[in-house]
């Protein structure tokens, strides 16, 4: 029998590229699509070699063709990142709306079942606490975060038009925090530079006060959910996270105590419409996917920080970088 083909968009980011890996584990043909604009080959450079991966060097927000069959698609494709949102507004826009347009169209012609990537951006800076989702949000559209929110908003908007309209199989994940190897070492997110600033020694850059709240979710924890979730039979969207929730100033602490750094936690402005506090209610994934996550963040991080010492650009002792 020949092996089912999936395409993943975003496959050389964070989570495409550990989906990837996944779906190449369970026996599928694997097609991975990437701009390289926030991506990076090394996350993928392992599944070069193998017969059933392939490469598309590829703007999903500009036409896309994929000869074949394709059986599923995953739309993971999108800066993820603040920071690299803040630098590239118009394609985080174009990529959730005008690609999302495109992988639809494709998913259709193919005949293929898509589940597309959302976000906890979708609930905004929420006033329901946890969010489970029901929660329709409180998202500022002419704010700093307004061109990731709003266009996963539209995303979830047009995937839910292709399903009632076209009849088409789709799948909708809402992701929350989630960290592991391969996050990019410079994308501003709350984990690597607090492990990079503990590894060169220095201190640690809170935001604010410190007491906005995350909840970090391992990724192999994510990836079984959205596995999950794609082979179920749940059109509706679903929030996949770690509901144990920190608060900044603790994670950060929790960093020098990890990375032994002996660095302090100094405070620095919070950034326009930064979220105060961000819970999943994963009673639906539970109920409908039996999943939870399993991975402890003690763990989670530990294996996290190995990853970050072992990557040539990080390889630097705070002693040596003092020295510097
Ligand atoms: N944050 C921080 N210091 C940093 C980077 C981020 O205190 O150097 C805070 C940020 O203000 C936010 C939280 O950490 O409250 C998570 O930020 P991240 O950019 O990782 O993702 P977000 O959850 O805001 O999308």
């Amino acid at each position: 029998m020949s092996k089912k083909r999936v395409l993943i968009t975003g496959a050389a980011g964070f989570l495409g590229s550990h989906l990837c890996d996944r779906f190449i584990k369970e026996g599928f043909y694997v097609i991975g699509m990437d701009n390289l604009i926030t991506g990076e080959l090394r996350n993928i450079e392992h599944l070069f070699k193998l017969p059933d991966f392939e490469f598309y060097h590829q703007d999903v927000s500009k036409y896309i063709h994929v000869p074949g069959e394709l059986d599923y698609i995953l739309h993971f494709a999108s800066p993820a990142s603040p920071i690299d949102y803040l630098k590239i507004p118009i394609q985080t826009l174009k990529v959730s709306s005008l690609g999302t347009h495109n992988v639809l169209g494709l998913a259709r012609a193919k005949k293929a079942r898509v589940l597309v990537a959302s976000t906890s951006e979708v609930y905004g800076d929420p006033l329901v606490h946890p969010q489970n989702e029901d929660y329709w949000g409180n998202v500022n559209p002419v704010g700093p975060r307004g061109c990731y929110d709003e266009a996963k908003r539209f995303q979830e908007a047009i995937t839910m038009a292709y399903h009632n309209v076209h009849g088409l199989e789709t799948r909708i994940v809402r992701i929350f925090n989630t960290y592991g190897p391969r996050m990019r070492l410079n994308d501003g997110r709350v984990l690597p530079t607090f492990i990079g600033q503990a590894i060169r020694g220095e201190d640690l850059t809170a935001f604010g006060d410190g007491t906005q709240t995350r909840s970090f979710c391992y990724v192999s924890d994510l990836v079984d959910g959205i596995y999950r979730l794609l082979f179920s039979d749940y059109h509706l969207p679903v929030n996949c996270g770690n509901p144990v929730e920190i608060t900044i100033k603790e994670f950060a602490e929790e960093i020098i105590k990890l990375t032994g750094s002996g660095t302090k936690v100094i405070y620095k402005p919070l950034p326009t419409d930064d979220p105060k506090q961000r819970k999943p209610d994963i009673t639906r994934a539970k109920s409908i996917l039996g999943w939870e996550p399993k991975v402890d963040r003690a763990e989670g991080l530990k294996i996290t920080y190995d990853y970050f010492k072992s990557l040539p650009e990080y390889n630097i002792t705070p002693k040596e970088f003092a020295n510097n």
